[in-house]
């Protein structure tokens, strides 16, 4: 299962250490994973999920995606890409009205070649089965994408991405006690939980919520749960999770999804003129903002070696210009 996919990306991504920045934070072995660098127009972590969903797209026999998200979408950016790789038609469903500019992950959108319908009010894909209808009357087969791509097949994308890890770990003679991450349509999570459950991986993850709202009247620690409860299934797991094994730290999520805070300034600069290493305002600002805070807090023994999983982003900081400065 987890070797039938459909190319999209450059992996391994890399994994770096952060010198001058454990420096500023005594104590803590600092290191980045780096999904940013996955090679898909500018890249990012929906790489890695499109590669399994694609593939089952074409296994299906489908021609055409449709998928939805915001307009600053990193996951509807990527897919314009896949479909354009693969030959296929794109469909996006973006929240909001279209606006007069377009910027950032938008732009990149249309550049990729998607077909783009405004869905106003929602941005988690609430309308799909309607766009489904409208397009298939065109004569398309439809491949539906959920929010985020984050279904058990999204998933399998981590699942993998555990097992590279697990490989690099042991190239290099490293380990890590805590992974950082930015939390939000939940695939992410419940890949590295079933990955970590498989590959048998020492390392704590701490997931950073980003979005305070539901999806579909779910909220997002539901996601990960019935996601990881399918995984079990597929993958022949003889463990059981139960709600509280859904661990989701949801400290920095409060001001709203795509609100730029101090906190997301802030961790931008930090790592930018540290490292030289760029992060987004809206997913991996707010959970790095979120790992220095547990550094300063000592919220994690010092000692630690503590891998932040850059998740991508980029785009969306030329979107938000205006706020970021
Ligand atoms: C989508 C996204 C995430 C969150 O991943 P999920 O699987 O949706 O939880 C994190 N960072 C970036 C940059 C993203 O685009």
């Amino acid at each position: 299962m987890i070797d039938n996919k459909f190319e999209l990306g450059f992996f391994p991504t890399p994994i770096q250490s952060l010198k001058r920045l454990s420096e500023k934070y005594p104590g803590y072995n600092l290191f980045i994973k780096r999904d940013d660098n996955s090679g898909l127009a500018s890249g990012g972590n929906k790489t890695r999920k499109l590669e399994y969903l694609i593939k089952q797209a074409l296994d299906n026999g489908c021609d055409t995606i449709v998928t939805s998200g915001a307009q600053q979408s990193n996951h509807c950016r990527q897919t314009a890409a896949a479909c354009s790789v693969a030959g296929l038609e794109c469909n996006l469903l973006l929240g909001g009205d279209e606006p007069e500019k377009y910027q950032g992950n938008l732009l990149l959108s249309y550049f990729l070649g998607a077909k783009l319908h405004f869905s106003g009010e929602s941005r988690k894909g609430e309308l799909s089965q309607q766009l489904i209808k409208q397009v298939e009357k065109q004569g398309k087969k439809c491949y539906l994408i959920p929010y985020g791509g984050s279904n058990i097949v999204g998933a399998i994308g981590f699942v993998n991405a555990v097992k590279e890890l697990k490989l690099q770990i042991s190239e290099n003679n490293l380990n890590f006690d805590y992974i950082f991450f930015a939390s939000s349509s939940g695939g992410t999570q419940a890949g590295f939980m079933l990955g970590i459950e498989m590959f048998g991986i020492a390392t704590e993850l701490i997931p950073i919520s980003i979005d305070k709202d539901e999806t579909n009247g779910l909220r997002l620690e539901e996601v990960v749960l019935s996601v990881v409860n399918e995984g079990i299934q597929l993958f022949n797991i003889a463990r059981k999770f139960e709600p509280e094994d859904i661990k989701l730290n949801r400290e920095y999520d409060k001001p709203g999804y795509g609100v730029i805070t101090d906190n997301e300034k802030f961790a931008i600069t930090e790592l930018a003129t540290t490292e030289g290493i760029l992060l987004d305002p809206v997913y991996t600002g707010r959970a790095f903002y979120g790992m220095l805070d547990y550094l300063k807090k000592g919220l994690i023994p010092k000692g630690s070696n503590v891998l932040f999983w850059h998740t991508g982003g980029l785009p969306s900081n030329f979107y938000y210009a205006d706020k970021l400065k």
